[in-house]
């Protein structure tokens, strides 16, 4: 079965799969039936390096010449052949970094050499200037190092037609250097994802405007564009849709059209007067969940058109939670990235932590060191409302599902929310 048909049958007839439940879904099983629905972008471009950082490389980078290109000297000393390390040896010339030494080597010369020379073809060894004293024009070793030391030797680092970077790898500030060392200028990524969000219902308020009684302001657009904007996707924020199904069918045919990813938020609790649901059921291809989790039960995929769809619920925590545990990854994949996982590490909890057994959580968490350990606190209330939780956290503590509540000093699993860069 295609997997358009296979996504078409789940929504149609949601008791068609054995193992699938939309209303017990793991979170696991949740991540596990998007991504078989994913397939990378395929255009790509050309990009100089400058502009390459965060992108995703659409072929493989080879070098096309060896990194060091000649065998020079790791270190400011002397240059000289190992047969003669036990005589006197008359400097015959010097060898900077950029300028080497052109003269031809008498028996008995050395070449006085400094870090990053080029090694001349007569000699195998460099011995460093603080192993051996100086008379005049001769010196001799005071401790003879091993033939062949302090020589980085012509492609140690990189040899020709090595794969220095492969396809689906998300460009680093260091690649953009390695990429420069190799003398390429340019790269081929895979073009920018093109992602459109905007919120339903009909109590928000976009910031700017005064809020009446019962209105509260639209958060999530605004935290789903600065977590788009940090994927380095191309967004458009396409503001909030009062709830009103002629205006969000329009809104929803008219971003699925355009765009490569349409996420939502809001209206797609159960049991709700949200007509988003009623009008994404309409279109066939959408399939509803609870999943075992807190904050963030409700969630929704699929397709519309040829563009992906994603309903997050309303909550402001709950977005961001569902945001980071399926869309993120779901994103990088259709950005033709490898899929790397968030990493997670065990560290202990200073605080005593409620949870009932049967739900992955993601509290929200405080890394801090204290003396040489890192712990983590908890934010405190972790309602799926209080947005302050996510702001000061800087990561989720992962509670599987068989876990209930823990004592303090427990070991927990954490997942940061940044890394060094
Ligand atoms: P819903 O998923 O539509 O049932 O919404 C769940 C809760 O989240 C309700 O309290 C909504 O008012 C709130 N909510 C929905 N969308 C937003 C939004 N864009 N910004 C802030 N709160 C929201
Ligand atoms: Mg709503």
């Amino acid at each position: 079965m295609s997997n358009h048909d296979l996504l078409q049958q789940l929504a149609s007839n949601p008791s068609c799969a054995d193992d699938y439940d939309p209303n017990a879904m793991s979170v696991t099983q949740a991540r596990q039936y998007i991504q078989q629905f994913l397939s990378p972008v395929e255009e790509t471009e050309i990009l100089s390096i400058k502009q390459s950082l965060g992108r995703t490389l659409a072929a493989d980078v080879t070098s096309t010449m060896n990194v060091p290109g000649h065998n020079n000297s790791a270190m400011d000393g002397f240059a000289f052949r190992h047969a003669e390390a036990q005589q006197p040896l008359k400097v015959a010339g010097t060898a900077f970094a950029g300028k080497p030494f052109t003269g031809s080597l008498p028996p008995g010369g050395c070449i006085k050499i400094m870090t990053g020379a080029v090694i001349p073809a007569e000699v195998d060894t460099v011995v460093m200037q603080e192993h051996t004293t100086t008379q005049g024009e001769m010196i001799t070793l005071t401790k003879v190092p091993p033939v062949g030391a302090n020589i980085r030797l012509t492609g140690e680092d990189i040899a020709i037609g090595q794969t220095v970077l492969s396809r689906g790898h998300q460009l680093q500030p260091a690649d953009m250097g390695l990429l420069a060392s190799l003398g390429i200028a340019e790269v081929q990524v895979y073009r920018r994802l093109k992602v459109a969000f905007f919120s339903n219902g009909d109590e928000l308020v976009s910031v700017g405007q005064p809020l009446q009684t019962g209105q509260i302001y639209d958060s999530n657009r605004y935290s789903l564009w600065g977590m788009c904007q940090a994927l380095g996707v191309e967004m458009h924020d396409l503001g909030n849709v009062a709830d009103d199904p002629a205006a969000l069918e329009n809104m929803l045919l008219t971003a699925a059209a355009k765009h490569d990813v349409v996420i939502t938020s809001g209206g797609v609790s159960v049991g709700e007067a949200d007509f988003m649901k009623q009008l994404l059921a309409k279109h066939g291809q959408v399939l509803f969940w609870k999943i075992n989790m807190k904050p963030g039960r409700p969630l929704a995929y699929g397709k519309i058109g040829q563009s992906h769809y994603f309903g997050l619920p309303g909550n402001p925590v709950s977005t961001m939670v569902t945001f980071y545990q399926f869309v993120q990854t779901a994103l990088k994949h259709l950005m033709g990235a490898n899929a790397m996982p968030t990493p997670t590490f065990q560290v202990e909890c200073v605080d005593a932590i409620k949870k009932a057994p049967g739900r992955t959580e993601f509290q929200r968490g405080i890394l801090f060191k204290e003396g040489p350990h890192w712990k983590v606190k908890t934010t405190g209330g972790q309602g799926s409302g209080i947005l302050s939780s996510m702001s000061q956290a800087n990561c989720f503590i992962v509670l599987d599902e068989h876990t209930g509540s823990l004592e303090r000093g427990s070991l927990v699993e954490v997942q940061p929310f940044y890394g060094i860069c």
